[in-house]
């Protein structure tokens, strides 16, 4: 017999699937950091010079904080200064631990265009006294998601516009050619650190050009090749 739980356990949190009317179960959700150098010297920081000799930063959000394009959310508490970061986001499909770049690709289910929203004023006081910035990045609905493509329908996509307007007007424009940790690198890297599995989700970094929300805009980001996230800020 198994036990019972106190109160009911929460629904696990999905994101869509292209032509499928399956969800994709979202178990955890990994981010890379300056992973564009135009984005790294946005930021006041200098690009890696060689992705193979330095290892990416990671850091994580709630799998719950997974929205689904198209949702209106309220603007997030304790900040000033909430950021947009679209992404290329790659759904595993499998896992591992110490998983070879040349085998890491394997493990993609699919990919689709998401937001690494970001409370940037937090992000900086925190970076700037030396501690954690987790809720800077982690918190509720953090994370909107667009519909996954299986990479049966549309491969890996390598090269490709990444792009982001708010409310009409271009902001981030860039190009998947550009990231300097390449998905592949991106999977053995993080594998080293946790032992991947079927249903990790990887914001893949930002292009340059992230900037404030303010309530009541209409965000629109897309990745060529891949597919669209929409989200509009609550008033
Ligand atoms: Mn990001």
């Amino acid at each position: 017999m198994s036990a019972a739980f106190i109160f009911p356990p929460p629904l696990w949190p999905s994101v869509a699937i292209a032509h499928d009317p399956r969800r994709f179960p979202v178990r955890r959700i990994f981010c890379i950091a300056l992973n564009y150098a135009a984005h790294a010297r946005e930021m006041g920081k200098e690009p890696a010079k060689d992705a193979s000799a330095e290892p990416p930063v990671f850091f994580t959000k709630p799998a719950d904080a997974v929205v689904e394009s198209g949702a209106t959310i309220p603007y997030p508490t304790l900040t000033n200064d909430f950021h947009h970061e679209i992404e290329l986001v790659a759904a595993l499909g499998s896992g591992g631990a110490d998983i070879p770049a040349g085998q890491a690709l394997n493990c993609v289910f699919g990919y689709a265009a998401g937001i690494d929203l970001t409370r940037r004023d937090l992000q900086a006081t925190a970076r700037n006294a030396g501690r954690p910035w987790d809720m800077s990045k982690g918190f509720d609905y953090s994370a909107p998601i667009g519909t996954i493509r299986p990479v049966a329908a549309i491969g890996h996509p390598a090269r490709g516009r990444i792009a982001l307007s708010v409310n009409g007007v271009v902001r981030q424009a860039g190009d998947l050619s550009d990231l300097i940790w390449s998905v592949a690198d991106i999977i053995a890297a993080l594998s080293r650190n946790v032992a991947l599995a079927p249903g990790d989700l990887i914001f893949t970094g930002t292009p340059s050009g992230v900037g404030p929300l303010l309530p009541g805009d209409r965000v629109e980001g897309e990745v060529e090749h891949v597919g669209t996230v929409a989200v509009s800020i609550g008033k």
